[in-house]
């Protein structure tokens, strides 16, 4: 199945996440099941991954967003380790420094894109500023709501100078959540992840909800598309970012670009050094 067009937010759509299932799976019955094509699907991101490097003419930015545990930082190690690290950069972005509050919000951001030949992934990102922004009145309502259509703009423009990008929404249910946040608690190896504000945040899901629906429904474009990762199962998280990643890839049409130098001439040299050893 294409994931693809499964999980893509068609752009104009009004999404409800109500009517998506987070526990979704596809064809795949287990983590176990599923294994094979994951690694398929990364041994050609590998691939892809080398020509992007190479060609250098367009450039690939993945942008994950989801609720606290919905598995962005796993879908930035599983994703990445296909990937040569001399071409990649991951981005996170936490509450903004005094300097980044003193600019306009994408600000920051800009400066992580991914130049032509990289690809970046954004561990949270400028939507940021229409989500805890707008749960908790960070700015005025005036301010944030004029950011869908900046955003839009800037993606757009961003796409016109190469950069290719795809847009992750992690979609966990919350009972999963708290079931995680248990793991967490349970496992002395990963309790650095617990912030007394996951709590918190979990008592605004429902404002949550609100504010990702507005955020699938206003800025899934024809160039930078939403897609809904339902990521209750996070070994189906990861085969259908890997896969949607790799469909993108395919699309860009990459070729390694042509030798620099005579081959000939050079293979000349090459049987020469030969014979003298
Ligand atoms: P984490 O990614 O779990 O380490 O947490 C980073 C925190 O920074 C999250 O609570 C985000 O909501 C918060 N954050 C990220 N960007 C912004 C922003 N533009 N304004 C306010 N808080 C932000
Ligand atoms: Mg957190």
């Amino acid at each position: 199945m294409d994931y693809r067009e499964r999980l893509i937010v068609k752009p104009g759509t009004h999404v409800k996440l109500a009517d998506i299932d987070p526990g979704f799976h596809g064809r795949h019955e287990s983590h176990e099941k599923a294994v094979p094509d994951l690694e398929a699907t990364l041994d050609d991101i590998t691939g892809l991954q080398e020509l992007l490097y190479a060609e250098k003419k367009h450039a690939l930015l993945i942008v994950l967003q989801g609720i606290d545990a919905a598995g962005k930082d796993g879908v930035c190690w599983h994703v990445i380790r296909a990937m040569n690290p001399q071409g990649t950069n991951v981005s996170g972005f936490k509450q903004p420094s005094a300097e980044e509050r003193a600019h306009d919000f994408l600000w920051r951001i800009h400066k992580k894109v991914p130049g032509l030949g990289q690809v970046g992934v954004f561990n949270r990102s400028h939507y940021e500023d229409v989500l805890v922004v707008r749960v908790h009145d960070l700015a005025p309502k005036a301010a944030w709501e004029k950011r869908y259509e900046a955003i839009n703009a800037f993606e757009s423009g961003l796409t016109d100078s190469g950069v290719t990008i795809v847009k992750f929404f992690l979609y966990i249910s919350k009972e999963e959540q708290l079931e995680r946040f248990r793991k967490r608690l349970d496992d002395p190896d990963r309790q650095w992840k617990i912030s007394a504000a996951d709590y918190a945040e979990r008592e605004r899901w429902d404002d949550y909800v609100a504010a990702y629906e507005a955020m699938l429904s206003k800025c899934s474009t024809q160039n930078a598309p939403w897609y809904v990762i339902p990521s209750n199962h996070k070994w189906f998280r990861n085969l259908a970012a890997s896969q949607i990643i790799l469909e993108t890839l395919k699309a860009m049409d990459l070729k390694a670009p042509e030798p620099t130098v005579d081959i000939d001439e050079i293979r000349k040299k090459y049987h020469q050094a030969k014979k003298e050893g």
